[in-house]
């Protein structure tokens, strides 16, 4: 048993549908461009390039129905709604025909992003971490397990801010589908039990201001209601 000097920080977790127990989450792992639309949206070919990563720390999670404070350094929220696979069962080099089988169960994800200092960030060639890896940046949905939804891979994906639609599209038209994801991912790092994997957003990213209502979901999966508190 570990003796620590201060009191160890509390596990950060994920709701799962229908359960008492809570998913322990590890790390956060996000795919960039991973919808052509979107790609383009932002400027780039999107011409299967293979997919990249970059994180979210585990506690930047944040269960559906919270509010969350309006970050601080940005004037430019946006949202970014995602089907999240969570790994139950860990690997490295996992093959894509092998690699279904370490997922635990999926959610329905926002990847928040201050815009603008991603925006600074691309520019300055500097790292993504503060654009993307700030509080609250992870609000993730109830986890559904395989073993009773399967493994999604077509249907409605959608957001909206105050019940204006801004993102649809379909989980069909991910340029790199979950099996790769998990393929690419685990060569770069072992993936572990705990691992939450946001696997990219389609078209339609914008602005959310404070006191705005963000409402998305996955058809077949659920949804998840974030409320954006004042400044
Ligand atoms: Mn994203």
């Amino acid at each position: 048993m570990v003796e620590f000097v201060i009191p160890a920080p509390e596990v950060p977790s994920v709701a799962v549908a229908g359960h008492v127990g809570r998913f322990p989450v590890r790390r956060i792992f996000c795919v960039g461009r991973n919808y052509a639309a979107h790609a383009r949206e932002m400027g780039h070919d999107p011409d299967r390039e293979d997919p990249f990563f970059f994180t979210k720390p585990a506690d930047a999670v944040v269960d559906s129905g919270a509010t969350i404070p309006y970050p601080p350094l940005t004037s430019d929220l946006h949202h970014e709604i995602e089907l999240v696979a969570a790994i139950g069962k860990g690997g490295n080099d996992i093959p894509v025909e092998a690699a279904l089988a370490h997922v635990w169960g999926y959610a329905v994800g926002i990847d928040l992003t201050r815009r603008d200092l991603q925006a600074e960030a691309k520019k300055a060639a500097r790292p993504w971490d503060w654009a993307k890896g700030f509080d609250n940046s992870a609000p993730c949905g109830p986890l559904r397990p395989v073993e009773s939804i399967g493994h999604p891979a077509k249907g409605r994906i959608w957001l909206s801010v105050d019940n204006e639609t801004r993102q649809d599209a379909d989980l069909s038209d991910l340029i790199w589908p979950v099996a790769n994801v998990i393929a690419f991912c685990s060569k770069a790092v072992r993936l572990e039990p705990g691992d939450l994997i946001f696997t990219g957003t389609p078209e339609g990213v914008g602005r959310v201001d404070p006191g705005q209502q963000i409402t998305g979901g996955i058809e077949g999966l659920g949804e998840i209601s974030i409320q954006v508190g004042k400044r």
